[in-house]
């Protein structure tokens, strides 16, 4: 039996313990793609491509070139445009698509988030709130905090970025999760954080930034999630291997 194409949009632990699980499986041949922004940690096994496809169009050449059979979207909650762009490929090519959404977090009792829909709320927030703000958004969005001027920010990032901080007032440090609560409170202490800046990603990785928060009373900029596309969609790795085993 020839085994069906899986193009696996990736980027996550999920899409990492995805591939790891899909490994060996004679049914199926994974293909995983990664966006190439950060240099990658680890590798899913099997066939790996990197970079964009060149947007619906290139996404969909790519579907019928590979005659891909199946696609798993598990990428970021906050990767919003090649979650848009699979929905379109995916219904044009008539290809089954499946999107795997970890839960958002829930603000539990004592935390004191701020909800906002935008990061450009979320700079507009700031002022008011805070003297010195701790960035936990990734590189891709920095220079939206530029033109705070009465806010000193302690930014964390993956990987060194290529070109100097967009910022003028800003401390940097570069370090990958998980992240563990008391390491996150001595940071938080070391650099005189007085808010957090946060995406609604969920998960486990980095949720303890928002424990070391709720434990030290400071407030959370919580950015909320984009809408995601609709359609078939799990929360979790083990609901992926129950689509794909329906399929
Ligand atoms: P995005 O805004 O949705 O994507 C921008 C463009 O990057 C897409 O239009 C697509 O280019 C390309 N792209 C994104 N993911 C891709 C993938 N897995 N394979 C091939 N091309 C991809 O996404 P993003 O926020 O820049 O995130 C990029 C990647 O980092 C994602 O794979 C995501 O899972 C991962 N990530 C993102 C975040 C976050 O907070 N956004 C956090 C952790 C990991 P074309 O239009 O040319 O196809």
């Amino acid at each position: 039996m020839t085994p069906r194409r899986l193009l696996l949009l990736g980027g996550t632990t999920e899409a990492l313990a995805l591939a790891e699980r899909l490994a060996g499986d004679s049914r199926l041949e994974v293909i995983s793609s990664l966006a190439g922004r950060t240099v990658a940690h680890r590798l899913p096994p099997g066939r790996v491509r990197v970079g964009g496809f060149g947007g619906v169009a290139g996404l969909k050449a790519f579907l019928d070139a590979e005659k891909i059979g199946l696609v798993i979207d598990a990428t970021h909650p906050f990767a919003a445009a090649i979650s848009r762009h699979a929905a379109s490929a995916c219904a044009e090519a008539k290809v089954p698509r499946l999107q795997v959404l970890r839960p958002a977090w829930q603000p539990e009792p004592g935390d004191h988030w701020i909800p906002v829909p935008t990061m450009v709320a979320a700079a507009a927030a700031l002022p008011d709130l805070a003297r010195v703000a701790f960035l936990a958004i990734g590189r891709q969005e920095l220079a939206i905090f530029a033109g705070l001027k009465t806010v000193r920010l302690v930014v964390r990032m993956v990987d060194a970025p290529a070109q100097p901080l967009p910022l003028e007032n800003a401390t940097m440090i570069l370090a990958r999760g998980p992240y563990g609560i008391a390491s996150e409170e001595a940071l938080f202490t070391e650099h005189g954080i007085e808010v957090v800046v946060s995406k609604n990603s969920g998960g486990d990785a980095t949720i303890a930034k928002l424990t070391a928060a709720r434990r030290r009373g400071l407030p959370v900029v919580m950015i909320q999630r984009p809408e995601a596309p609709g359609g078939d969609h799990v929360e979790t790795v083990a609901g992926a291997l129950a689509w794909l085993k329906a399929q």
